[in-house]
């Protein structure tokens, strides 16, 4: 599979999204085989109610001024889950050393959205906590794979410049 139909996959993810604010998907790539996925969503496990309502519930309504810039959102990150989901299925978080975790974000109609620039100290740590080796963003001029510990300085610079 390519670069490209990873991206798509994670595209697959985020159409399953259930925050209000922004559909994100992810999945993390180990020697070519999807090992993790994920998709923003509010925390708590996902029960549904008899009409297929979800029971857990985006809390847009309670982003402020105060919440940290390296976190604007209100849900789980689709990255957190796509990682969590690699861990459990390895066992062993040096087990995701060489891995690549692709992340974009979808429209209404499910198409990949560009991504900008890293921004996200939250997953870029993560991310670098558990062994991740490239972040992949797919940017109106085209994919780029960042090494994980340049993804988290360009995060923490993103955070001075704005
Ligand atoms: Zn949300
Ligand atoms: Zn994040």
């Amino acid at each position: 599979m390519s670069h490209e139909d990873y991206f798509k996959e994670a595209g697959v993810e985020a159409q399953k999204a259930e925050c209000l604010r922004d559909k994100c998907g992810a999945v993390v790539v180990l020697n070519g085989e999807i090992i993790g996925r994920g998709f923003s969503s509010p925390a708590g496990g996902l029960v549904l109610d008899k009409n297929g309502e979800s029971n857990r519930k985006c809390e847009l309504n309670l982003i402020t001024s105060a919440k940290p810039k390296s976190d604007r959102t209100c849900c789980v990150h689709a990255e957190w889950r796509a990682i969590i989901s690699a861990l459990k299925q390895k066992n062993d978080t040096q087990n995701l050393n060489g891995s690549i975790l692709y992340f974009t974000r979808v429209d209404g109609e499910g198409n990949i959205l560009k991504s900008g620039e890293p921004y996200c100290t939250v997953c870029s740590r993560l991310a670098l906590d558990n062994g991740i080796s490239y972040l992949a963003l797919w940017h109106e001029s085209g994919i780029k794979l960042y090494n994980t510990r340049e993804y988290n300085e360009l995060s923490y610079q993103f955070h001075q410049k704005n």
